[in-house]
């Protein structure tokens, strides 16, 4: 299973991703955990991309691209993936489609998370994550998964969650006519508990594969 997730952010793409990951045997490679936690460990690539992830602004190209390539190479990834977060735009979404067409190995769907914005900024805005196991949580003292400590990530904070759904709308939606037009789109609805999106999206993949 070679899938991308996309959808605006809020809409649960890592909790999904984590969850089909597990049940598809796959790696969930995220774009932004990859950054987050090169900048938690101060490399090059981190201190490069922590200007434009403050701030909401998308990474540039050339620095998303080649870290996706390389990841893309380890081994577990050979039989399969889960990206979430990649590609945010018409441009990354070209270089992936090259990449991947070199390999033999094309996407077999990407699967679309669709909510509004009123339910993104409610969700978004009281989102807290654990500084240890990266886990996303609505409790703001402790994480209820591993006893860390939560913070509220820079760009969960309301103008800067405001200026993502803009480069969302702008950027990353683009995508997602590219896909349907490549006739890998499959869209379902992101609102609900987390089992009942689990459940419409493996239902959705089941007809593909
Ligand atoms: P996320 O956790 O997916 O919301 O990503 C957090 C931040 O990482 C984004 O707001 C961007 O600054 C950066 N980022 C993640 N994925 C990409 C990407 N595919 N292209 C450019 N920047 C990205």
């Amino acid at each position: 299973m070679r899938l991308v997730l996309v959808g605006p952010p809020g809409a649960g793409k890592g909790t999904q991703a984590q969850i089909l990951a597990a049940h598809y045997h796959i790696p969930h490679i995220a774009t932004g955990d990859i950054f987050r936690s090169n900048l938690k460990a101060g490399t090059p690539l981190g201190v490069q991309a922590q200007v434009f992830m403050d701030s909401g602004e998308l990474v540039p190209d050339s620095v998303t691209n080649e870290m996706v390539k390389d990841r893309l190479l380890v081994a577990d990834a050979v039989n399969g993936f889960i990206l979430d977060g990649f590609p945010r735009n018409i441009a990354q979404a070209e270089v992936l489609r090259a990449n991947l067409v070199e390999k033999s190995t094309p996407l077999v769907a990407v699967l679309e998370l669709s909510i509004d914005n009123a339910e993104i900024i409610a969700r978004l805005s009281s989102r807290r994550t654990c500084r240890d196991c990266g886990l996303p949580t609505t409790n703001t003292e402790k994480c209820p998964t591993c006893g860390g400590d939560v913070y509220q990530r820079e760009d969960d904070k309301e103008a800067v969650i405001k200026r993502r759904l803009e480069i969302y709308e702008e950027q990353t939606a683009p995508i997602i006519s590219f896909y349907r037009s490549e006739g890998l789109l499959i869209t379902v609805s992101a609102s609900g508990s987390v089992q009942e999106i689990t459940e419409r999206a493996i239902s959705a993949l089941s007809r593909i594969s």
